[in-house]
């Protein structure tokens, strides 16, 4: 019942500036942490290969931005033909909780999907290594939002430790084949 048009996943991150996309990813790519990614990474995107069933693979690309989100100046191409969103807040920071809402927004008024209503979105509460004094957005109040934005899947992960990215990424992939 393989019915893919492509085995390339195309999985976009979105997020306030520092919430810790880039690191998330390079956690999830490289399995490597460091405290500092520059702004200039690089490549518009990192690939990993995922298995889907034992005999066949895909590739996911994850892409990343390169700061350009702190003015939401993403291009076209950013999100042309992306396949799944994944929403990041940081749980030591209130404000960037209050923006998931406005990048699903963002991105479904670029990406230009067929079905916005069916459309995969996964939403990550990351840096949650974070001492418990510092966590300012309640796990209530994360469940609550992913209810109201269509039951979509929720992770508290960290970069940092590597706490649920993988977990995270694997239902980042299945919701991605699914759309693709
Ligand atoms: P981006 O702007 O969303 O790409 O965020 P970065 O990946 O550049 O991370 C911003 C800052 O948060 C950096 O100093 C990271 O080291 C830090 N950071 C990222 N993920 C985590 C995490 O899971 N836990 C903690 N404690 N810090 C993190
Ligand atoms: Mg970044």
């Amino acid at each position: 019942m393989s019915t893919r048009k492509k085995n390339i996943l195309k999985v976009i991150i979105l997020g306030d500036s520092g919430v810790g996309k880039t690191s998330l990813m390079h956690r999830y790519v490289n399995d490597k942490y460091s405290q500092q990614y520059k702004a200039t990474i690089g490549a518009d995107f990192l690939t990993k290969e995922v298995n889907i069933d034992s005999d066949k693979v895909a590739t996911m690309q994850v892409w990343d931005t390169a700061g350009q989100e702190r003015f939401q100046s993403l291009g076209v191409a950013f999100y042309r033909g992306a396949d799944c969103c994944v929403l990041v807040y940081d749980v030591t920071n209130t404000k960037s909780f209050q923006s998931i809402k406005s990048w699903r927004d963002e991105f479904l008024v670029h990406a230009n999907v067929s079905s916005p209503e069916t459309f995969p979105f996964v939403l990550l509460g990351n840096k949650i290594d974070a001492d418990d004094s510092k966590k300012v957005v309640s796990n209530k109040d994360a469940q609550d939002l992913a209810a109201s934005l269509g039951n979509i899947p929720l992770f508290f992960t960290s970069a940092k430790t590597a706490i649920n990215v993988d977990t995270a990424f694997q239902e980042i992939a299945r919701s991605a084949l699914q759309q693709n």
